[in-house]
C-alpha cells in the first residue's frame, strides 16, 4: 500500500470510530398532536403540541419496532441518527479502499518477475505425479 492509500485508510478509520461513538439506529419522524383538555389551543384552530420524535427500526427478526423519544434526547438521538448515515457513506468508502488494494496486490502477483531457475525450467515437461485413483485405475 502507497504511503498516500495508508494516510487516506488511516484517516477513514478515525473518522468512522468517532461516528461509531453515537450511532443510532432507525428512522427519526416527527409528529404533531392534538391532546386530550378540548379546551385546548390544539382542538380550536391553534398550533398542535410537537415536534413528538419517533424513531422506527427493524429488528433483527425483520419486525419493525420503535420508541418515543423525549425531548430531552431529542437532540442526541438526532445527532445518532445522522452518525449512522454518514458512517455508512464513510464504511463505503474504505471498503472501496479495501477492495482497490486487494485487487492491486492480486496484479503485483501475477506480475511478479518469476526467478530465473523457475524460467529454465519451463520447457521442461514434468510427468505429472499419479494420484492414488489412477494407480488403482
Ligand atoms: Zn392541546
Amino acid at each position: 500500500m502507497t504511503g498516500k492509500l495508508a494516510a487516506r485508510r488511516q484517516e477513514l478509520m478515525d473518522d468512522i470510530n468517532r461516528h461509531a461513538e453515537l450511532v443510532i439506529f432507525g428512522t427519526l419522524s416527527e409528529s404533531y398532536r392534538t391532546c386530550g383538555r378540548a379546551n385546548c389551543r390544539c382542538h380550536n384552530g391553534g398550533s398542535k403540541h410537537g415536534p413528538h420524535f419517533q424513531i422506527s427500526y427493524r429488528g433483527d427478526e425483520g419486525k419493525t419496532s420503535g420508541y418515543y423519544v423525549p425531548k430531552a434526547a431529542q437532540e442526541a438521538i438526532r445527532r445518532g441518527v445522522n452518525a449512522w448515515e454518514k458512517m455508512q457513506a464513510l464504511l463505503r468508502q474504505l471498503a472501496t479502499l479495501n477492495k482497490e488494494e486487494i485487487l492491486d496486490q492480486a496484479r503485483d502477483k501475477e506480475h511478479q518477475p518469476v526467478p530465473s531457475t523457475t524460467v529454465a525450467d519451463r520447457g521442461r515437461r514434468r510427468p505429472r505425479p499419479a494420484t492414488l485413483s489412477a494407480d488403482r485405475a
